[in-house]
């Protein structure tokens, strides 16, 4: 028997529960993994209380990450006591996920635990964690060196937002971080971040073009603040967009781009290709100070994550969760 979150649904009622499960209830897959520890993300927030369609088929375990040990294998790039991490691929949306201490998943789909991190340190990272470094790899394509001028973070308080801001910095950019908790000033700026903005300064509608402020911009929120991001955004500048917390929409206007030249690049962590995985990785190994990794970490069990989940659609939650799931 192993411990595990189920989420169940039907015509009245959307349920998520901790539940005691049997191996023969693990879906189909060519590797078992002992998970040591998952997180909480946005996205697990929305499966968890049911407020997003993450959910595709019930029941299901949430939990769109984890890392762990290999128990079994029929894949021939892992072996029985290999660590691995496992990020996207629709686990914890439509296969079942990291939030319980077993999880049987396609080999194809895990990556081993970089070297440089313990298992508890990867989830620290976390999906959120490797997106902001997505973001940081989509800003480097696009030219965008610190010695061109400020790179901005919007919801730079939360799990893709902090690691952005610690990255960014340690890569030597000026970071703007812009949160909407003022009183989250101070963390931010042993983060690495040199100013910071009220988030009420992009989030209302505003002009097609504003006056040029930063070379780029990692944006995790979405709508209007995306449109303002864009909108003041230097010429020939990038900016990457992983998030909706603001919203979906984007009331934004083509000026930026043919009158600026600036560039909006999605960035998308789910179904990103293997190697663009390893890469991120790679230099989070590189470019990640652990220190302030354990700044952003608060630590829960795994009992403890459905309570947890509203407050992080709330956004009263700093940094990033990581579930003890084997606590
Ligand atoms: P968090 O909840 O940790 O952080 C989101 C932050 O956004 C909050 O901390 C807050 O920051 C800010 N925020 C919340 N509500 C609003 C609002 N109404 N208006 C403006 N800002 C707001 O989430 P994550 O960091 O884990 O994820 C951020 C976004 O990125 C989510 O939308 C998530 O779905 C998306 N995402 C996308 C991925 C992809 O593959 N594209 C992968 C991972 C995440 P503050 O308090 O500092 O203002």
């Amino acid at each position: 028997m192993f411990n595990a979150l189920l989420i169940d649904k039907n015509d009245q009622d959307y349920q998520t529960r901790l539940r005691q499960l049997q191996e023969e209830d693990l879906p189909a897959g060519d590797v078992t993994v002992a998970v040591e520890y998952s997180t909480l993300n946005y996205k697990d927030a929305l499966a968890i209380t049911g407020k997003g369609p993450v959910v595709r088929r019930f029941p299901m375990v949430p939990g769109i990450d984890f890392a762990g040990r290999v128990e079994g294998s029929d894949h021939g790039g892992f072996k029985p006591g290999d660590r691995v991490v496992l990020n996207g691929w629709g686990v914890g949306e439509k296969h079942w996920g990291g939030l319980a201490q077993r999880a049987r998943v396609s080999g194809d789909w895990l990556i081993p635990l970089p070297a440089g991190f313990d298992s508890r340190q990867a989830m620290a990272i976390g999906t959120a964690g490797y997106t902001a470094m997505l973001c940081v790899l989509a800003l480097e394509r696009q030219g965008i060196t610190p010695d061109l001028g400020e790179v901005l973070v919007t919801g730079a308080a939360g799990g893709v937002g902090s690691v952005a801001v610690a990255l960014l910095a340690k890569l030597g950019y000026r970071v703007i971080a812009s949160t909407g908790r003022p009183q989250e000033g101070e963390y931010l700026r042993q983060l690495g971040a040199a100013e910071i903005i009220d988030r009420n300064e992009l989030s209302s509608p505003g002009k097609p073009l504003a006056s040029e402020r930063w070379a780029g911009a990692i944006d995790t929120v979405g709508s209007h603040t995306l449109a303002n991001v864009c909108a003041s955004t230097r010429y020939n500048g990038a900016v990457a967009a992983c998030g909706l917390a603001q919203g979906m929409d984007l009331p934004a206007t083509v000026a930026p781009f043919i009158l600026r030249g600036v560039t909006l690049v999605g960035v998308e962590s789910v179904m990103c290709a293997r190697e663009r995985r390893l890469e991120a990785w790679q230099r989070l190994a590189e470019d990640l100070d652990i220190a302030k990794l354990e700044l952003i970490t608060r630590e829960i069990a795994l009992g403890e994550a459905i309570d947890t989940a509203g407050e992080i659609l709330a956004g009263k939650i700093r940094g990033r969760l990581v579930v003890d799931v084997n606590r």
